[in-house]
């Protein structure tokens, strides 16, 4: 059911404890220490910790604190089990973080129903926290094809530029338009068109490191901020991905017959000058540059000149 980590320095409590858990279906696994308990939990993920007050060396609350102060540890529920009801124990425990607490004397029953509490609050928070990535996911990527979408792209890639401009490092931006999309579209449909544009988007993905940032700004137009790159060592993955896109033909098998498109784009980049104050200023240089692109007969690369 759930991964239950006992921390006791007493072996006879963690093997009572452990008999009861292990027979609600529990899997448990234990610690005599403060100190055994940290590096358990290394290579362990418990879903509730049942910590005993009261231990020689570093104290159940000791633990307590550290867990709830550490980013990796702090949303695994912990229960703490003291001797006896003490208030200045558990209101401490409670103030560090603690879920809840037990008394060693209290019934199995009782522990089992404030376990179940606490893991179902465990869970709706697991639950919350994946939504929250979720909707996260949503708002930063284009729908359709899963790279950044225009709000994010421009985002990312301000940052990018205010490091470039501060520690003077080479920036360029490049612009990625489809040639002849709308006959693309006439042709195949919305739905061919769609898989045009998540093919591209694979193909486009693989050409460039992690750390260029890529995005679909709009219908059939990409851009691509590159950091840590000037306009020689631009050329090689915009060379690669003009090759990626038109040496293989694109495939839009619908159930009934086999189609394949001919699909090829035009790019257009520019390097960060100083006069940049904004990314606009850079974009604006690589779109000019893509439309010479066009206008030099497509599938090709144009770098802006003045
Ligand atoms: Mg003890």
């Amino acid at each position: 059911m759930a991964t239950i980590l006992l921390v006791d320095d007493i072996e006879d409590n963690r093997k009572l404890l452990e008999f009861d858990l292990e027979d609600d279906g529990h899997k448990v696994l234990e610690a005599d220490s403060g100190p055994a308990a940290l590096e358990l939990l290394k290579t362990e993920k418990p879903d509730m910790i049942l910590l005993d007050v009261n231990m020689p060396g570093m104290s159940g609350l000791e633990l307590l604190d550290i867990l709830k102060k550490d980013k990796k540890y702090q949303s695994i529920p912990v229960i703490m089990v003291t001797a006896n009801d003490m208030d200045e124990e558990i209101t401490a425990a409670l103030d560090k973080g603690a879920n809840d607490y037990v008394i060693k004397s209290s019934s199995h029953l009782v522990l089992a129903a404030r376990m179940r509490t606490s893991l179902r609050l465990k869970k709706s928070q697991d639950d919350l926290r994946r939504a929250n990535k979720y909707l996260e996911i949503l708002a930063t990527t284009d729908g359709l094809t899963a790279l950044y979408n225009r709000r994010h792209f421009f985002e990312l890639s301000k940052k990018e530029l205010s490091k470039a401009r501060r520690y003077s490092r080479p920036l360029v931006v490049a612009m990625i338009d489809i040639d002849h999309f709308k006959k693309i579209n006439d042709e195949n449909g919305h739905d061919g068109g769609d898989k045009v544009l998540i093919e591209m988007a694979k193909r486009m993905r693989s050409c460039f490191r992690e750390s260029d940032i890529v995005g679909r700004i709009g219908g059939e137009e990409f851009a691509v901020c590159m950091p840590d790159t000037d306009i020689d060592s631009a050329m090689l993955p915009l060379e690669r991905v003009l090759k990626a896109v038109s040496g293989e033909v694109f495939s839009l098998s619908r159930v009934h017959r086999e189609r394949v498109v001919n699909v090829t784009i035009s790019i257009g980049f520019s390097q960060l000058i100083e006069e940049d104050t904004e990314l606009t200023k850079a974009v604006r240089r690589a779109d000019a540059a893509m439309y010479q692109a066009k206008n030099n007969g497509r599938n090709r690369i144009v770098e802006y000149s003045g």
